[in-house]
Order: C-alpha cells, then sequence, then structure tokens
C-alpha cells in the first residue's frame, strides 16, 4: 500500500482510539488514550481493567471490518503494566495476543519500565557480531580495520546510545571485539596479538592515539543532547513532558526511575559546558550554573555555599525571595563578608519575563550541541600532547604507512627483540647483520646496511638518536624542508620493508634496488599532496636517482 494511503488510514484508527471515551488514559481520565505510530508499528497505552480492553478489542474488529486490514493478534503483544495477577489472563484473553514483558523493542530501542539488564543488549552485540564476520578482514590492513570501527561498527551504536547509557558489560564485550577485529582481524585474540595497550589506541590522534572512539565517553557526550534538548528544543514532545513535571535548574521533581537519575547524574557536566543568558531565572540553577561572569557562584563564593541549606535554588528563587532564608542561622566573618559581595552583584540582576536561553562552545549555528567537539575536549583533559606521532598523520603517506608510523614511534613495530620480549621468538639478533639485538632503532638507524643507506642519502644521524625522535633528524639542504617527515618516514618504510623481504622471503636487495624502491613510491606519494606542492615528488626521485 502506498505510504500516503496507510498515514490516511492509520490516522483512522488514531482517531477513533482517541475519541472513545470507553478506552481511558492509564493515568489522566481526562486525556485521550496515546497512540504511537511509526511504520508499521503501533502501541497504544490504555487503563489496564477488562472493560476498556474488551471496548478496545471492539474497535480494533469495526476498523478491521471497515478498512478490510487485518490485524494480526499473533503477532502482537501485550504488556501488562501495575495490573492484579487475576485480571491480566481474562484481558489477554479479550485481545486474543501474547503476553511478554519487558524490556520491549519500540523503534529499535530497549523499551523498560526498570534498570535495562546487560541482556537487553544482546541484540546490538550480535549486530557486531554480524558486521565483523561480514568483512574480509584478512584483505585489509589495520588502517583499514580502523576506519571500519569508527564508521560501521561505532556509528550503529550511535543511536541507541543517544538514548540510554550502555552497560560497563556491554562495553567491554563490544571493545574485546573492537579490539581483536583491529589487531588480527578476527572475533579472538589474545593479549599478545595487541601491539598497543587499548587506552593508548582510544585516545585522539592528536594525543598520540589511534583514535578509536571511547564508547563511554561518546556515550556520555551523546545523552548530553537529552539535556541540552530539554533547554533548547521547543519541539520535542519528550521535553515538553519533562518541563511540567521536574524544575530544569536541578532536575529534581516528578520523574524517578534509573534513566533519570542516570541523566540528573550528567547535569553538572552539562552546567559546566553551557553558560545561561537569565530571563525569568526560572531554569537556571543559582549555586551551579555559569550565569553570572565567567563562573558559577559555588566556585567564587566556596565558603558561603557551605553555609547554605540546600544548594538547589534557582535563580528566580534567590532573586524573588531572598538568599538569607536559605543560609545556616550563625555565618562566620568571612562568609558574611562573601554575602555582602554576592548582595552587590545580585542587587544588579533584573530579570525578564522571558524563558532563560543557553549558549554552549560546543554548539553549532543552530543551537544543536556538537558532540565530536564536546567528545575532543573530555578525551584531552589531563594527557600530554601527542607531538611527533600527529605530524605523521597529516604527512602524504598512505594510511597503512601513518599506522607504521604510529607503531614505530611509539617503539611498537614487529622487530624480533619486542617478539623476544612477548616470547613469540626464542633470539632476538639481527637477520641482517647478525651482530647485534634487532631493536628498532637498530635495523633502522644502526645496522650497517641502514647506516650505509642514510650516509648514501646525505643525513646525518645524531649520535644519541632515540626511536621517539625520529622528527628531530636533522635536514641536509639538499632535501627540500616541506614534507621532511614525510621523506624520513619513506625510507623508514622502504627500511622495514626490506627487513621483512629479507626474513620471510629470502630475498636478497642490494642498497641501489632499496633506493630504486624508494623512489618509484616518493613519485606515488607526492600525488597525495595538494597540487601546487606535488613537484616534491620529482625532487625526492632525484635525490634517491643521485644517492645510486
Ligand atoms: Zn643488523
Amino acid at each position: 500500500m502506498s505510504p500516503y494511503l496507510f498515514l490516511l488510514v492509520a490516522d483512522v484508527l488514531q482517531t477513533l482510539i482517541k475519541r472513545a471515551s470507553s478506552v481511558r488514559n492509564p493515568l489522566d481520565p481526562r486525556c485521550p488514550c496515546p497512540v504511537l505510530q511509526y511504520a508499521d508499528d503501533t502501541l497504544i497505552l490504555l487503563r489496564g481493567e477488562l472493560s476498556d480492553v474488551q471496548n478496545l478489542k471492539v474497535i480494533l474488529d469495526q476498523f478491521s471490518a471497515a478498512t478490510g486490514l487485518h490485524i494480526n493478534f499473533h503477532k502482537s503483544t501485550a504488556v501488562p503494566m501495575h495490573m492484579g495477577e487475576d485480571l491480566i489472563p481474562q484481558c489477554i484473553d479479550v485481545l486474543g495476543c501474547r503476553r511478554e514483558g519487558f524490556p520491549q523493542t519500540y523503534l529499535g530501542l530497549p523499551l523498560s519500565c526498570e534498570k535495562l539488564r546487560v541482556s537487553a543488549f544482546d541484540p546490538y552485540i550480535c549486530k557486531v557480531d554480524r558486521y565483523l564476520a561480514g568483512w574480509k578482514a584478512s584483505l585489509l590492513n589495520p588502517m583499514g580495520r580502523t576506519v571500519l570501527i569508527n564508521a560501521v561498527l561505532d556509528g550503529q551504536l550511535s543511536y541507541v546510545m543517544m538514548a540510554v547509557p550502555l552497560p560497563l558489560g556491554v562495553i567491554t564485550t563490544v571493545d574485546k571485539r573492537r579490539r581483536s577485529f583491529l589487531w588480527t582481524g578476527e572475533a579472538d585474540s589474545s593479549g599478545a596479538n595487541c601491539l598497543m595497550a587499548w587506552d593508548k589506541v582510544r585516545q585522539p590522534r592528536a594525543k598520540g592515539g589511534l583514535g578509536i572512539r571511547d564508547l563511554a565517553v561518546q556515550n556520555t557526550c551523546l545523552l548530553l543532547k537529552l539535556l541540552h534538548k530539554l533547554h533548547n528544543d521547543t519541539q520535542s514532545s519528550w521535553a515538553k513532558w519533562v518541563r511540567q513535571n521536574v524544575c530544569l535548574a536541578t532536575l529534581e521533581g516528578e520523574i524517578a526511575g534509573s534513566h533519570w537519575e542516570m541523566l540528573r547524574s550528567l547535569l553538572p557536566l552539562y552546567q559546566a559546558i553551557t553558560t545561561v543568558n537569565v530571563g525569568d531565572g526560572c531554569s537556571t540553577s543559582f549555586w551551579d550554573d555559569i550565569w553570572i561572569g565567567d563562573d558559577c557562584l559555588s566556585d567564587r563564593f566556596t565558603l558561603l555555599r557551605s553555609h547554605c541549606k540546600q544548594a538547589n535554588q534557582s535563580v528566580s528563587d534567590v532573586v524573588r525571595h531572598g538568599l538569607r532564608h536559605h543560609l545556616v542561622p550563625r555565618l562566620t566573618p568571612e562568609a558574611q563578608s562573601e554575602l555582602s559581595l554576592l548582595g552587590v552583584l545580585l542587587s544588579q540582576v533584573n530579570l525578564e519575563d522571558k524563558p532563560d536561553s543557553r549558549c554552549s562552545l560546543f554548539a553549532d549555528v543552530e543551537g544543536n550541541l556538537r558532540t565530536s567537539k564536546l567528545y575532543a575536549l573530555i578525551k584531552s583533559m589531563g594527557t600530554a600532547d601527542g607531538g611527533v606521532v600527529s605530524c605523521f598523520w597529516k604527512s602524504c603517506a598512505p594510511p597503512r604507512v601513518q599506522f607504521f608510523a604510529w607503531l614505530l614511534v611509539n617503539g611498537r613495530i614487529q622487530c624480533k627483540d619486542n617478539l623476544l620480549r612477548r616470547k613469540i621468538v626464542q633470539d632476538n639478533s639481527c637477520d641482517l647483520c647478525n651482530r647485534e639485538p634487532e631493536t628498532t632503532l637498530h635495523l633502522l638507524f644502526r645496522c650497517p646496511f641502514a647506516a650505509s643507506f642514510w650516509r648514501a642519502l646525505g643525513i646525518e644521524l645524531p649520535p644519541g638518536l632515540d626511536i621517539h625522535d625520529v622528527h628531530k633528524i636533522s635536514r641536509p639542504d639538499t632535501i627540500p624542508a616541506a614534507h621532511f617527515d614525510a621523506f624520513i618516514l619513506l625510507c623508514c618504510w622502504h627500511l622495514w620493508k626490506r627487513r621483512n623481504g629479507i626474513t620471510f622471503r629470502q630475498e636478497t636487495m642490494s642498497l641501489r634496488q632499496t633506493l630504486q624502491a624508494c623512489r618509484s613510491d616518493a613519485k606515488l606519494w607526492s600525488c597525495r599532496l595538494p597540487r601546487a606542492e606535488q613537484h616534491l615528488g620529482d625532487l625526492w626521485c632525484s635525490l634517491f636517482s643521485l644517492a645510486m
């Protein structure tokens, strides 16, 4: 049936049920019974009394007879809430549908009046498994897998994360799969396969990580959008209902339950990222919102705040009725002087007859909260800058080489010294010179072949060179300054490829051949640069030719 025709017919059903005074609203007898329809999902909420259920059944039968649309009662479910056990079977009999409990899936989300168990999220984990099983992971390099994780796996969780908090158990399970997929391309892996700590992997690239999403932080950022909706969205039915039932300044009121408690726990974070232009002062917390000056009052008047009996007043409350009766009777002299200072500030406040409005650094021009900026801020708090690694992510190297660079500067490429430490090989001597342990530094800079390679290019390596300081290698005048980091990376990449050829495929590769390989890649890499800089490729090519 055409969607429009379906809507017209569905409208009739809604009107029939809403007009029938014999089918009552479960909470408020003055309101019609709520009927929610989305595509072919219909949700009807009614009072749990036999007469109401009987009347609903009559309406449904009449609707069916009049439109010729058959209602599949055996595919429908009835979910009793707060009903007497003796009444339930009678009502179920009348309707002829299955009895079910919570959680119920509605619009792809688990709906429940209780705290959701971990098992309620099984369908989402199964979905992750289905994606992973379908991908030919062994054909992808780790960077390709990183893109799939960030763009597809996390994307399909975003929908549920916007509505409910994922329990820690679910995040751990999904993380286990994401980690295995990243490092091995398979569903399961041991710690030995993971070349970097998971915490490091989840840091943003600018902070030295790989930029895989931290689901817990992402979840928090997405849920903050719900709080933002309460203050800014005038259309949302949910927001309207919440505003009628709680005080927005404190989120205290008639609403209870674990989901609401979770949202309330995010209020301090939301208050910290928004500032209020006070109108009537009703939805602004006097102490905890930033509404006068650049800081919240509880940070500026700490002593006075500690003398407050309860700190849940709104701005409107304090401006209209004064602060004194919220304070304990005796104030210390310091608190007294804070009170006089605050009094001066408050004497300049004039409330207006319009709602408070909030703005945030994290909102776009339309006023929507941008989670990406907020996520970056939360993730970067307390972590040092990524330094050298971040510049490799911006270089013209292909993504798989950028990934190699990330491992390289963290000292985590799979050279024999690292493999010995993880007990994967028995000895760590360098396959190329058989003289020294094959550490990353030895392999790429100190091994006789590597040393002659760098010498041929006229690059002088500092004596105390450390693998974390690859970017400090000084540039000879013969090599252009622009994209010198990419040039170094190109050289390291080909020394690494040569070593792998010798170790795994018993290839032989002379200095000349290695420089030739660098030359052909230099041309390809330069195509990834902006057009104005692509001539660098030719300069690099001639440098490699000269060194041969
Ligand atoms: Zn060696």
